[in-house]
């Protein structure tokens, strides 16, 4: 049995032949993935941005460095739900949480 051959589709000249200019086209970036997990990542326990403006996690006291074959920077307010891989962990540059405090 052979595998059926795959279809390439290029969607820019039939976007174009549609007059859609695609030079303006801003790609929207999905909010949440498959299963509804917001892409921003496990490792949060509020939303980005919702805590003091101009904090970031760098800043908060909650800020962990997870030491293993590598570093991996968590939220310790969420070990309770780390893994093993990088979808708990957090970036230092994130914009604060509402649960943030003063290293
Ligand atoms: S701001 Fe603090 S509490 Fe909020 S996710 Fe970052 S490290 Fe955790």
């Amino acid at each position: 049995m052979t595998a059926a051959p795959r279809t390439v589709v290029r969607l820019a000249p039939i976007l174009a032949a549609l007059g859609v200019d695609l030079s303006r086209q801003r790609l929207a970036r999905p909010r949440t993935g498959a299963r509804g997990v917001k892409a921003i990542g496990r490792g949060y326990p509020a939303p980005p941005g919702t805590g003091p403006a101009r904090e970031t996690c760098k800043s908060c006291h909650h800020l962990t460095r997870k030491r293993m074959a590598g570093t991996y920077l968590k939220c310790e307010l969420m070990r309770h739900a780390w893994t093993g891989g990088h979808g708990t962990d957090v970036k230092a540059g994130s914009p604060a949480c509402r649960l943030w405090e003063r290293a």
